[in-house]
């Protein structure tokens, strides 16, 4: 069976796969580790279980998985050795990691080195994976990165218009996220569509608390929404998205707010949540912009506005779009904002059949009408479904990496 763990910083969920992934055999989530008030949801067959509990540090807390993974009651294991192999979600690969890999030391290491990038999230991820190393360590361990479906975007959309230095010396440039979503999200819509993703130029649209657009390719990701962090392009739940930046040397020497402060605002305090006053839920803001709120009608106008700018950017980047793809918890369940978005992308030939869209809610749909000249696709995601698929891919070739490792091997040197 495959494992696959997602550590945030104080979460961690895991699922548990049957050998050929048809099937989920267990799957839960550790909350507020190290905080007051952990607990874990657990879930197996029928059987589900909530535990409330101490639970210190991640070590512990993957610890207390394994143990409900065996449990005999709501346990789905008899023995862990039937865990074949583990894969692991990081945030942040860098420029260094194209693909996902075989986490081997030297990998670690650099995945360390990425920490800055990311140092709210790589640390956490890499704790994690230390973690089910110490546990697991006779089985192969796969990392997947949310950055690597994005290192395939040319120069020209990838380098920021500063001094080149802080590109060459720093790492400074667009890396995209939610790159493991939109990887699975575009496979998908191929399935739907019956046709190969190679022949394909997609726009996706990842709704979810977090945005993020792509532009896909051929299958490559050729443009993202999402820069250098997890800020730019659309307007999210409480981040503003895309703004002048000169406003933040306004907000700091005229307004005279510090860092952190702008840092917070922007990042926490802005979005549906800043411009409603109402909520970061777009449930919730669509709900009262029906009741005339009208700041809530403002936040739907500037979310649908803001996405619509981005697909048609990027219809340009490609040179015209295939599809159109929804994602994500808005773009998989409200049928009122797809319909927002497509209304006005007429001129790409983009249409929407209302009763399809209305019954293409969480499952693979199409919702243009038959013949339109560019398909509208619901494609629910499933990122642990990705890593588990990475991970049955990548450890098939562990045995190699063990023999490279090992001073006795036979294979040539490269
Ligand atoms: P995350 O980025 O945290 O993974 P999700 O992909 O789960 O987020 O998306 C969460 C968002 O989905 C919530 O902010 C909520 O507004 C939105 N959402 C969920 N269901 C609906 C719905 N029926 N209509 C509109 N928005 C919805």
């Amino acid at each position: 069976m495959i494992l696959t763990i997602n550590c945030g910083s104080s979460s961690l969920k895991y699922q548990l796969y049957s050998s050929d992934l048809t099937r989920v055999v267990a799957k839960g989530m550790v909350s507020r580790i190290g905080e007051t008030g952990a607990h874990i949801d657990h879930s197996a067959g029928r059987e589900r279980i909530h535990q409330d509990m101490v639970i210190a540090d991640h070590g512990s807390a993957f610890r207390h998985v394994i143990d409900n993974l065996l449990h005999p009651e709501w346990g789905a294991l008899t023995d862990i050795g039937l865990i074949t192999a583990v894969g692991h979600r990081a945030v942040h690969g860098g420029d260094t990691f194209v693909d996902s890999v075989l986490v081997t030391d030297a990998v670690l290491r650099q995945l360390e080195a990425c920490t800055p990038l990311a140092p709210l999230h790589n640390p956490a991820n890499l704790l994690g994976i230390e973690e089910a190393r110490r546990l697991l360590p006779d089985v192969p361990h796969v990392v997947v990165f949310d950055t690597s479906f994005h290192q395939t975007m040319p120069p020209s959309a990838h380098v920021y218009g500063l001094p080149y230095r802080f590109y060459g010396e720093h790492k400074i440039r667009r890396y995209g996220f939610h790159g493991t979503s939109c990887r699975y999200v575009s496979g998908l819509a191929g399935e739907i569509l019956g046709r190969p993703v190679e022949d394909l130029r997609l726009v996706v649209c990842h709704l979810g608390n977090g945005v993020t657009i792509d532009a896909v390719a051929g299958g490559r990701s050729v443009d993202t929404s999402m820069g250098f962090g997890t800020f730019s392009g659309v307007m999210m739940g409480t981040r503003a998205g895309d703004f002048d930046p000169g406003l933040i040397f306004h907000l700091h020497s005229v307004l005279k707010l510090d860092m952190p402060e702008i840092e917070r605002i922007c990042y926490k305090e802005s979005g549906l949540l800043g411009i409603s006053g109402v909520s970061n839920d777009m449930r919730d803001v669509v709900a009262a912009a029906d009741a005339g709120n009208e700041r809530c009608a403002l936040a739907v106008d500037m979310f649908v506005h803001m996405v619509r700018k981005q697909v048609g950017a990027f219809a340009a980047v490609m040179g015209g779009i295939d599809a159109l793809v929804f994602t994500a918890g808005i773009g998989e369940n409200s049928p009122y904002i797809r319909a927002r978005i497509a209304a006005g992308l007429e001129f790409l030939g983009v249409e929407i059949d209302a009763q399809a869209n209305a019954d293409g809610n969480r499952k693979p749909a199409l919702i243009s009408p038959a013949g339109a000249r560019t398909a509208v696709l619901v494609a629910p995601t499933d990122e642990e479904m990705m890593i588990a698929r990475d991970t049955v891919r990548l450890a098939g070739s562990a045995h190699l990496l063990r023999l490279q490792d090992s001073p006795l091997s036979l294979l040539p040197a490269e």
